[in-house]
């Protein structure tokens, strides 16, 4: 995946029935209100600490229908979904839905960055999402704590067999 909203735009880029695609998923409902005034990013916490993530540029990329950028941007994964964006937007747009939508159409195409597929295999495979190292663990017994609950790999796995999810992270790598 690459940073990829500064290139010139070309016409053959552009897939004009995208944003119609994105409006008809829930949340995606309001995104032809933006009228581009960049409140979401000048609010979004993520952005202050960021030279390349801009939500208000996510959504116009979205609207101009650049389909192929906006679902290979690496940024659009920074998004801590804290909904900041959502409840200042003088448009009611939904910025952190469309955001959602926008890594949803991403992940069905296999776009998903490599450290959340990491955390995936360690979910399926631990029932936690990170690794906890052996020698923790031994820390642990040293300082008399309990041991850490078993995860449910087995039973998780077939949740996210079910929802799709791990045909998701197999596809092609990011
Ligand atoms: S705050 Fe709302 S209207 Fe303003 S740029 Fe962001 S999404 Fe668009
Ligand atoms: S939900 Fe995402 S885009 Fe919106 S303010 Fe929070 S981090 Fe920024």
């Amino acid at each position: 995946m690459t940073q990829t909203a500064e290139k010139p735009i070309k016409a053959s880029e552009i897939d004009p029935k995208f944003k119609y695609e994105v409006s008809k998923m829930h949340g995606g409902e309001k995104i032809m209100r933006c009228f581009q005034c960049g409140t979401c990013t000048s609010d979004c916490p993520v952005a202050r600490f960021s030279d390349t993530y801009r939500p208000r540029q996510i959504i116009r990329m979205a609207q101009l229908g650049l389909r192929e950028r906006v679902l290979n941007s690496d940024t659009l994964w920074l998004c801590a979904a804290c909904f900041t964006c959502t409840d200042r937007c003088p448009q009611d747009v939904e910025v952190a839905s469309v955001i959602r939508v926008l890594r949803n159409l991403a992940a069905e195409k296999g776009i998903v960055p490599q450290v959340f597929k990491e955390e995936a295999s360690s979910i399926l495979e631990s029932g936690y999402a990170y690794r906890i190292p052996e020698l923790r663990l031994k820390k642990r017994e040293t300082l008399g704590l309990p041991p850490l609950p078993k995860g449910n790999p087995q039973s998780i796995g077939k949740t996210l067999h079910k929802i799709g999810f791990l045909k998701c992270v197999e596809k092609k790598g990011s």
